[in-house]
């Protein structure tokens, strides 16, 4: 409390001096949609030399997912087919590049397609990456400690009951608005850890029932994400054998995250699409606290450098990362500060205070970011539904007004980067983040609010 009243005190001083500093900040208050480009980006090269995360840090991570694929393949059967790697489908959507091109009479340059997290395995969310590998590499490292286990083991050992009873010792605890609670208590309870996922108040009913059949703890909270998260810190802290996953600073998330690109990189070779100078590559993320997007996207530079153009989607009530960002306060800021509610139905981006860890390391290669409204949300994920039979849930569709926004707001960015003649001969990613879990009854109310803001 102490600390937010703080904040609030320099804000009463300084919110005026600010909007003259950066204009757009009008709009976001106002919660207008905005594109902002990034002023600070860098070419990859210079950028790289501020990061406290390496090429080197990533493969490590992928190795590690590679050590446990046959615990995995073990357990979640429906990950058998992959052999263990928890991945999902690269799709092109023609239908919905033609209805987004009629519908905001804008033309599309260039490829479009979907990448489907809301088809991954096991918790059907972003979240099954970052927070699968972070829960993994703890009980990983508990194993090798007390010599249970050797990194060349075959992982499937760690399904018997000598190891779930050694884990039980153990306790894993998370903040969550839902889907990380998701990927780690469904984790964490399969290993035979004790496991407690504090909930915000944005959390859906269905994740808690869910969770609470597969014996997860779960605690609710009347408050937001960043209330959820600082009271399972300090549960956390007091008991020497939980480990928190920390979603607001966590290495190993962004690292687990950033694993996605070489798998990405694998898919778009299959399909023949060429990423290069001449071929260049944007991807839109939802952006919530900032993990997700920012490994991924992290991990995108590695792989493609200056030839990949990362944006990341933000609610127009819940901007934390773009307003981190533009004032360069990171975490020292949060939407409510400036009036904003955090008030959205974008659920798993409900966040009012963006992570600071991940928006300094991002802030040299994220092009830009962006807000959409929670109606804008809804229209979206009807038009999906209609044109390709794909259905995310409303957070996962915020990437998918990245391309119109682009094109339309965004030709500054584009005549900088040498890019307009490169349009034609680029491929736009939209990274669905979200969906498969969501009960059939819930998605039908989704598209119903989708059609009446269609026809209204
Ligand atoms: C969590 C989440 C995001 C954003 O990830 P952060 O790490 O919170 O930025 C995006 N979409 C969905 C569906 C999510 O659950």
């Amino acid at each position: 409390m102490r600390r937010s009243n703080k904040v609030k005190d320099i804000e009463f001083r300084e919110l005026e001096t600010w909007k003259e500093h950066y204009p757009l900040l009008n709009q976001l208050i106002s919660m207008k949609e905005i594109l902002w480009l990034n002023p600070n980006i860098e070419k990859f090269k210079t950028g790289m030399k501020k990061s406290p995360l390496t090429q080197e840090d990533v493969r490590d991570a992928e190795e590690r997912l590679k050590r446990f694929a046959p615990y995995i393949a073990k357990v979640f059967p429906e990950t058998k087919k992959m052999n263990g790697i928890i991945e999902s489908p690269l799709t092109r959507i023609p239908s919905m590049k033609q209805s987004l091109e009629q519908n905001y009479q804008q033309p599309i340059l260039g490829e479009l397609l979907l990448k489907c997290d809301s088809h991954l395995p096991i918790s059907g969310s972003i979240k099954a990456r970052g927070g699968i590998y972070e829960v993994l590499k703890h009980a990983e490292k508990l194993a090798l400690q007390h010599q249970l286990l050797t990194i060349q083991d075959d992982y499937s050992i760690l399904d018997s009951e000598r190891f779930r009873t050694f884990f039980s010792q153990y306790s894993i605890a998370v903040g969550s608005t839902g889907n990380l609670g998701l990927s780690i208590g469904i984790m964490s309870a399969k290993l035979g850890f004790h496991v407690t996922v504090h909930m915000s108040a944005d959390a859906k009913q269905w994740k808690k029932d869910l969770l609470r059949n597969k014996n997860v703890n779960v605690i609710e909270y009347d408050s937001d994400y960043s209330k959820a998260v600082e009271e399972g810190r300090l549960q956390a802290d007091a008991d020497p054998a939980c480990y928190f996953v920390d979603d607001e600073n966590s290495n190993d998330l962004f690292l687990g995250y950033a694993v996605a690109a070489s798998r990405l990189k694998k898919q778009l070779e299959e399909l023949k699409i060429t990423i290069d100078k001449n071929h260049p590559l944007f991807v839109y993320l939802p952006c919530g606290v900032g993990g997700g997007p920012g490994g991924i996207a992290f991990g995108l530079k590695l792989l493609y450098q200056d030839h990949v153009h990362c944006f990341f989607a933000e609610p127009t009530h819940s901007p934390c990362m773009l307003l981190g960002l533009m004032t360069g306060l990171h975490d020292k800021i949060s939407v409510q500060d400036i009036g904003i509610d955090n008030v959205t139905d974008a659920d798993g981006l409900a966040v009012g205070r963006p992570s600071g860890f991940v928006g300094k390391t991002i802030e040299p290669f994220l092009s830009g970011n962006y807000t959409v409204s929670d109606e804008q949300l809804y229209k979206l994920l009807k038009e999906l539904i209609d044109t390709e039979g794909i259905h995310l849930e409303p957070s996962a569709l915020a990437g998918m007004i990245g391309p119109i926004k682009l094109s339309k707001e965004g030709t500054d960015y584009l005549r900088r980067h040498n890019l307009t003649e490169k349009m034609s001969k680029g491929t736009h990613i939209i990274w669905g983040t979200g969906g498969n879990m969501v009960p059939e009854e819930m998605m039908m109310q989704y598209y119903q609010k989708g059609l009446n803001l269609t026809r209204g």
